[in-house]
């Protein structure tokens, strides 16, 4: 079946010279060993062509196989299928009394995309989504199933693996007793004289949101778990409406707020299930940083703001605890991540792109797998210390390079 696939923003058509959809694991492996190039399409959420398969490549999509989210109560884990989202994921595991530990604003994006690309919530004390994941299941390019787990010496680059490997049909993750969480929204918090680990610790997950057409950041959202400390927070007012992170939007589509308990997948990620959150009329960015460079990053990016607010629909500043996985852009740093939603205009937008990462050089960012980045591949290879590492496993698991693509060669080589 060839057809034209766009990702969920609409700015990457993908070049593939055919799209399949398998319904089962046999069919899958099969595809895998016949093809010379292949790549999966997780939920298409990327920005850039990390998916893309290239004109002579294969593109597979894993949503048509079982869905399976298998919960192990006892061991409080769950075996999650290569194409489950996470908003279902979620339901299922919460049925069961237990929870994630977190998750990321959109709950609509796949769990092996999602951990591929090192996707995260906030939370100071909360890694990446990868760092919940304690198994994965790849099938390799010769159609074998490799399983790697914790304690395996490749594990390190077999969660945050950008698609190299192969296509990953099952992850397992740890899992917690369900929580309740309560998200309380505050405004116009100023830049001057912010004390960043405070506010960034005042809960169990926060956000700060500015379109930085000044100092400051406009709103602050803390969720907080109901059995933790209650949420403090002296420095700024509490909104008197719902809110949505993009100024001037309806807060209809955001999960709920003024500190009404409820599940924990209802409130850590900001937009609601039910909801399609935007028509995808966007672009973004991110950069992780090290936490204690936090201040010094934002009072940089304050002074790049007039090249950045006329592109930017709004700029999100949360936290990431160091993990394992060598490519994941938190590996063994606690991290700041800046991020920014553009409008969808690329021509206008990478100018502001530019601007923000030479403002942000002096504290070695690393970016955001999934999104918009200008840095050269050289300089993005000089900021992931365990590359070396990660070229070696893909030889390994990969010797035909099947799963290698224009964007993996670039990080790779060198
Ligand atoms: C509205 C919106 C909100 C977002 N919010 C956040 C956020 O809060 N935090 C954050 O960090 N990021 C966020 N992102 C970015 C997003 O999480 C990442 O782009 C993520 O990779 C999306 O997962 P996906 O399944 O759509 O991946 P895709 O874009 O489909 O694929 C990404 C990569 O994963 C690989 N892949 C996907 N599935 C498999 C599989 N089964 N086997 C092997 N490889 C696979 C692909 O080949 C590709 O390399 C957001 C994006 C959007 C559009």
């Amino acid at each position: 079946m060839t057809e034209s696939v766009r990702n969920w923003a609409g700015n990457v058509t993908f070049a593939a010279s055919g799209t399949h959809r398998p319904r089962t694991l046999d069919a899958l492996r099969s595809l895998v060993a016949s093809a010379a190039r292949v790549r999966v399409l997780g939920s298409g959420h990327s920005f850039n062509r990390i998916a893309d398969p290239g004109a002579d490549g294969m593109l597979l999509s894993l949503d048509a196989l079982p869905a399976e989210t298998d919960v192990d109560t006892a061991a409080r884990t769950v075996r999650v299928g290569g194409g489950v989202r996470y908003a279902e994921l979620a339901r299922r595991v919460h049925a069961r009394g237990l929870a994630l530990p977190n998750m990321a604003s959109l709950p609509h994006i796949s769990v092996a995309g999602s951990v591929a690309t090192g996707t995260h919530g906030s939370g100071v004390r909360n890694g990446s989504l990868a760092a919940a994941v304690r198994e994965v299941e790849i099938v390799t390019g010769d159609g074998s199933v490799l399983t790697v787990g914790r304690g395996d010496e490749r594990f390190g680059g077999a969660v945050t693996s950008l698609g190299a490997l192969g296509a990953v049909t099952a992850l397992t993750l740890d899992l917690e007793p369900a929580f309740e969480v309560e998200q309380h929204v505050y405004t116009d918090l100023p830049l001057e004289g912010l004390d960043f680990e405070a506010v960034a610790g005042a809960a169990y997950s926060v956000s700060l949101f500015t379109d930085w057409r000044e100092p400051g950041f406009r709103q602050v959202w803390l969720k907080r778990r109901t059995d933790q400390q209650a949420a403090v927070f002296p420095w700024a007012a509490p909104a008197t409406r719902a809110l949505h992170p993009v100024p001037g939007m309806p807060a209809v589509n955001c999960t709920e707020q003024f500190g009404v308990a409820g599940p924990w997948h209802e409130r850590l990620p900001h937009f609601r299930a039910e909801f399609t959150p935007s028509s995808g009329d966007e672009l973004q960015s991110e950069y992780l940083l090290p936490r204690a460079d936090a201040l010094g990053a934002l009072r940089a990016l304050d002074g790049v703001r007039e090249q950045v607010a006329p592109v930017l629909q709004v700029c999100e500043v949360r936290t990431v605890a160091a993990d394992e996985q060598w490519l994941s852009p938190a590996y063994g740093r606690d991290s700041v991540a800046v991020h920014f939603t553009w409008v969808a205009d690329a021509e206008t937008v990478l100018p502001a792109v530019r601007a923000v990462e030479a403002a942000l050089t002096p504290f070695s960012p690393r970016p955001h797998w999934g999104k918009v980045f200008a840095m050269p591949a050289a300089e993005v290879r000089g900021r992931f210390p365990r590359l070396g590492d990660f070229a070696k496993l893909v030889r390994e698991t990969d010797p035909a390079g099947k799963f290698t693509n224009a964007f993996v060669r670039d990080v790779l080589s060198g």
